[in-house]
């Protein structure tokens, strides 16, 4: 599974007309760093969950995406993350605010999976597909004008799996009677990131201290 090359299409500035991702869309970002207020967008990562993934190159001197936006916008369709903090905050400054349901993986795994501390994607691929993840491309030069064939295939990715790793998420959360928890705290991500964008970044305003 991890050696056959899924369909991946490239396009830029905007998703392509008439294109219809579902209910449930699995996104992530590639940027030239991780502070969302410094670095711009490079890249987003779409897939609907039926192994198939769309790239979106977003140039330099970026140019509205009024199709990527809507999508976005749209309240009935969902959004799964990894790590939605950080995604939710470059989308929301780049392209448009998320207004229907987001469902993060890295805290559906922080809750279920309390046998470990790695809530890496790679960690979770391996631990529900079984197969290992290259992160190689992670930290690579994502402003370039064309992208590499090795970077398209990392940024595919990094949507591709979500879907399945979601499911077995969503298993643990309600075997482990934390599926609540769960919600409320993807339910919160939109204001955990204002917090982040206004400056709070870095305070546990629920700590004593
Ligand atoms: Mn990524």
């Amino acid at each position: 599974m991890a050696n056959a090359s899924p369909p991946i299409h490239l396009h830029h500035d905007d998703l392509p007309e008439g294109l219809d991702l579902g209910t449930v869309v699995a996104i992530d970002t590639e940027t030239m760093g991780l502070n969302p207020l410094r670095d711009r967008l490079c890249v987003v990562q779409l897939s609907a969950g039926d192994g198939e993934a769309h790239l979106v190159k977003i140039a330099h001197e970026a140019k509205p995406a009024p199709r990527l936006a809507a999508l976005l916008a749209d309240p009935k369709v969902e959004i799964l993350f990894h790590f939605a903090r950080f995604d939710l905050s470059v989308l929301s400054l780049n392209i448009g605010p998320i207004v229907g349901p987001i469902y993060c993986t890295k805290i559906a795994s922080k809750l279920a999976r309390t046998y470990t501390d790695r809530h890496g994607l790679a960690d979770l691929v391996s631990e529900s597909l079984g197969f290992s993840l290259s992160k190689a491309q992670q930290s690579s030069d994502w402003g370039h004008d064309s992208l590499s064939d090795e970077q398209i295939a990392y940024a595919a990715s990094d949507v591709l799996y979500l879907h399945q790793i979601r499911e077995r998420l969503d298993r643990m959360l309600e075997r482990e009677g934390r599926m609540a928890e769960a919600r409320a705290c993807f339910d919160f991500l939109p204001v955990r990131c204002a917090l982040d964008l206004n400056g709070f970044d870095h305070l546990d305003i629920f700590a004593h201290s």
